[in-house]
């Protein structure tokens, strides 16, 4: 049993193995098997060998996976909330032996750790179903591989690793649990309060630290709360450069910024009592619970109130050895231009929440509630419509002036002279993208989510991307509308002219060709066009000229603010 004044160990050492060690399990590892982690097994397993997750010295083994989810206890009676095992799937967990050594990889097959089997076992997922949410109406096991329910099993045993996941960002703000005891040793900084943040602070997030801070005497060990499945997002990194530019606007001694390898588990009391101990590894002697805000909300929003929560926490800082800390509420003094906490005032996540509005609208931000270093970083990720990228998206049939469309307003939009455009027209595409892929409706739908995927790439990077394939599906529509809207605007255009104009015209010669049976599968003559339900615009170019059609598109941006002036 460990109890929270033994809780650390400041000689604890990570997990890596020593270089002669490591170069010897390289040689043997030609014959072991290998499982490759998706971005929170990663977290998971830098965790485990960092010693953020300490006293683990591996992937849980099946008594203790019973008795975390049994009693909140590993079978040795320390605390702890959540089951850490490597999910596998079936076939995987029915081909390896106890004893026997697995390597463990990132995608790309680098290999970071050897895991030695020492049990293997079907997911309870049941008990892990009430351990979480007790009878509270929620479904959701604890796994993080992504494999399904009933084909997911677990491996146990200690690890050896190799190397932590490779980060290429921010490098010099990832220190591991037992580097920070050290340099907060060094430094004799007593009480240090953990701040786990999913979003950019500001000048009320200031205030209530400092005011958290200065009632306990204690430092902040401030550190961005992570969606693996954004590291490569702009999201992440403007995250973690606002918080840069918050933490270096106050004292020095006062507040150290540290990259966890911690995402959200969503996993209510249980997830929160696991970042306790992670802060507590970390070197932390509090630990501050965000109040409401999308965090929050999240977490608790099926499970439990917050006050209840607050006091399941304090019960278990008596056992963990950390404090939990309650978000306060914050009220601006108009006059003094401070921030206050106070009973009536509201969270900080309203004054984000409000600077974001701010920054989409293109309108200033007002002092009192940022930092211009802050908003210098957010406002590279939140800007107006009219400074985002956005694609132009034409569907419909051969014929139907998709083309022309496309050029009349590439051009338009060069001369506006705003942001760099893109042409993706069908024709164009089909020649240097998808060269080899023919009509069939698998490959119409892989020629579609590729012009998808570099107009995502282009909108993403503050570009126009003007697109104009038949499209005749609407999954692969769908497909390319989702991939390209998390970057910015997707202006989908259903150009519905009629079949019989679209024949009428029939530039390219082929309906005559598709009516005389020498080619097959013709959009509109022997293959179908789904229309889009919903798109943005619909124009019909057998009742307007191409200037006129052109016009239509220009007024439509103009008035929802993709483009100023030149309507
Ligand atoms: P798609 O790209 O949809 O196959 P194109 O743009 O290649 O169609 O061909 C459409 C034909 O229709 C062109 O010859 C174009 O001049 C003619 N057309 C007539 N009126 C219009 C209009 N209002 N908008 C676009 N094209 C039009």
């Amino acid at each position: 049993m460990l109890y929270p004044d033994s809780w650390y160990d400041p000689n604890v050492e990570s997990l890596l193995v020593h270089a002669r060690r490591n170069e010897c399990l390289k040689k043997e590892a030609l014959h072991f098997k290998s499982v490759s982690l998706n971005a929170r097994q990663l977290c998971d397993l830098e965790m485990l060998l960092n010693r953020a997750y300490y006293p683990l010295d591996g992937y849980m083994c099946r008594t203790d996976y019973d008795s975390v989810l049994k009693a909140c206890r590993l079978s040795d009676g320390s605390l702890w909330p959540l089951p850490i095992c490597l999910g596998v799937d079936a076939e995987t967990a029915s081909g390896v032996s106890l004893g026997e050594r697995v390597a463990i990889r990132d995608a790309e097959g680098f290999m970071l750790a050897v895991l030695t089997v020492e049990d293997v076992w079907k997911a309870d997922l049941e008990a892990e179903r009430i351990a979480l949410w007790g009878d509270r109406p929620r479904t959701g096991g604890i796994d993080v591989s992504g494999i399904e329910g009933d084909r997911l099993w677990y491996l146990g045993g200690k690890l050896e690793g190799l190397s932590y996941p490779q980060h290429y960002d921010f490098v010099d703000m990832r220190l591991s649990p037992p580097d920070m005891q050290r340099l907060f040793s060094r430094e004799k900084w007593g009480k240090v309060i953990g701040v786990q943040a999913g979003r950019p602070l500001h000048r009320a997030d200031r205030a209530m630290l400092e005011e958290i801070a200065s009632a306990h005497d204690a430092r902040l060990l401030l550190s961005p709360l992570m969606i693996p499945s954004v590291y490569f997002s702009v999201d992440h990194f403007c995250l973690v450069r606002c918080l840069r530019a918050f933490a270096g606007l106050m004292p020095e001694h006062a507040v150290k910024l540290n990259l966890i390898p911690w995402f959200q588990r969503r996993m209510g009391r249980r997830g929160s009592l696991l970042r306790a101990i992670v802060n507590r590894n970390y070197g932390c002697s509090h630990m501050l619970l965000w109040d409401s805000g999308k965090m929050q909300s999240q977490n608790l929003q099926h499970s439990e109130s917050f006050h209840a929560h607050m006091e399941w926490m304090a019960e278990m800082a008596r056992l963990s050895g950390i404090t939990p800390l309650r978000e306060k509420c914050m009220t601006l003094d108009e006059a003094s231009g401070k921030h206050t906490c106070s009973a009536k005032g509201c969270l900080c996540v309203n004054d984000h929440l409000a600077i974001v509005e701010c920054l989409r609208a293109g309108e200033a931000v007002p002092d009192n509630l940022s930092y211009p270093e802050v908003l210098k970083e957010l406002g590279r990720v939140h800007k107006p419509l009219s400074k985002q990228g956005f694609s132009l998206f034409f569907t419909g049939l051969s014929g139907a002036g998709k083309s022309t469309l496309a050029k009349i307003l590439y051009v338009k939009l060069l001369e506006l002279n705003g942001r760099p455009v893109t042409l993706l027209d069908g024709d164009i595409v089909r020649t240097n993208l998808s060269s080899e892929l023919n009509f069939s409706k698998e490959h119409r739908e892989l020629n579609v989510t590729r012009i998808g995927f570099v107009a995502s790439e282009i909108v993403k990077n503050g570009g126009i991307a003007i697109c104009a394939p038949i499209a005749p599906y609407p999954k692969s529509r769908e497909e390319v509308r989702k991939m390209i809207e998390q970057y910015g605007g997707f202006i989908e255009i259903h150009v519905n002219t009629p079949l019989s104009v679209c024949e009428q015209r029939d530039c390219k010669g082929i309906y005559a060709k598709a009516r005389a049976g020498i080619i097959k599968g013709m959009t509109g003559v022997d293959d179908p066009y789904a229309e889009p339900e919903n798109p943005e615009l619909r124009i019909n170019t057998s009742e307007m000229t191409p200037d006129e059609a052109a016009r239509e598109v220009m007024f439509f941006l103009a008035t929802k603010n993709y483009i100023r002036g030149n309507a």
